[in-house]
């Protein structure tokens, strides 16, 4: 048997910010200043609605009692998430203290959090990972309206990401053929917005990214990602080379096309400062993702790999 969760409803294309209906008397949740987020709120065109914008980036359980404690006596009949991750976060673990449905609305794509049951909080000063089915949204709306404005650098990283998800996941040994049929056809879109620069496409493909992957997993290249991540480098970034390896030692069969997608958008090669043998242990130690890549993967295999990014052999 096998299980896939996504949102109740999802809400996607052009409009689809402006043409939702949103309850009255929702609490939205954001990290940015009423400039910004008095503008979406009119696109959106939501009427008696709370707005809490003081939700730290990286946010931590802290944010979450604040935001329960100043709001839950004010009844709020649903909780928004408007935002990037740190606003959605704080929405996918209040949501279930407050006893009413969330609506997430991510203003950048990439990770297709909208439509995961992780959660990233931070306990304690520390950044964990949860996973748990009550994280799921009861409605995401996914609109590339937020693209505008977008730097150019993070629209490329996030839809980096994305890409590396949805092929990852394809790969993934936790898959499933529903799985499969969303992580193919996210690239598919991805590709093909890249190749023929129709980034409007992007968020649609994140989105279904994260519907294929949400479920399954990532594997080898995000494995070999966060060796760079804690130099740094930001995480789509890191991708561009390590996922483009991995998936050559995997022979995916997405490796031709990924490779192709990672030069029509340009990254440059990546470095790393730590010692190669060193870092191998560390990604050797991320069973998270190697367990569920499609072969085995030895220390050799990764210190291989992290040769080939440095020399830029991908
Ligand atoms: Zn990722």
């Amino acid at each position: 048997m096998y299980t896939v969760r996504i949102p109740k409803v999802i809400k996607f294309g052009e409009n689809a910010l402006g043409e939702t209906e949103y309850p009255k008397n929702a609490l939205v949740v954001t990290t940015v200043p009423p400039e910004l987020s008095e503008k979406w709120l009119d696109k959106m065109g939501i009427q008696d609605y709370m707005l809490y914008d003081k939700v730290q980036p990286e946010p931590s359980i802290d944010d979450v009692k604040t935001l329960v404690s100043e709001f839950k006596p004010k009844n709020p009949s649903a909780l928004i998430g408007l935002g990037g991750g740190s606003s959605m976060d704080v929405v996918k673990y209040s949501a279930e203290e407050f006893g009413v449905d969330k609506i997430l609305i991510p203003t950048t794509f990439g990770t297709g959090a909208e439509m995961t049951t992780y959660c990233v909080l931070k306990f304690d000063g520390k950044k964990k990972l949860l996973r748990e089915d009550r994280f799921l949204a009861d409605m995401a709306v996914v609109d590339s309206y937020f693209m505008n404005g977008t730097p150019e650098q993070i629209i490329k990283n996030s839809v980096c990401d994305a890409c590396a998800q949805a092929t990852e996941g394809y790969d993934s040994k936790l898959g499933n053929d529903l799985t499969r049929t969303l992580c193919k056809q996210a690239f598919d879109i991805l590709y093909d917005a890249i190749m023929n620069d129709k980034p409007e496409n992007y968020p649609y493909g994140s989105m279904l990214s994260g519907m294929g992957f949400g479920n399954c997993s990532t594997t080898l290249g995000h494995a070999l990602s966060y060796v760079f991540s804690n130099e740094g480098v930001p995480h789509g970034y890191s991708l561009s080379s390590c996922t483009t390896v991995a998936h050559k030692h995997n022979k995916s069969i997405f490796y031709d096309r990924f490779k192709e997608a990672m030069e029509k958008l340009g990254f440059d090669k990546l470095d790393l400062k730590a010692d190669v043998s060193e870092a191998a242990d560390v990604v050797m130690t991320d069973k998270g993702h190697l367990d569920p890549n499609p072969i085995p993967i030895s220390k050799e295999d990764v210190i291989k790999c992290l040769e080939d990014i440095k020399s830029g052999n991908l």
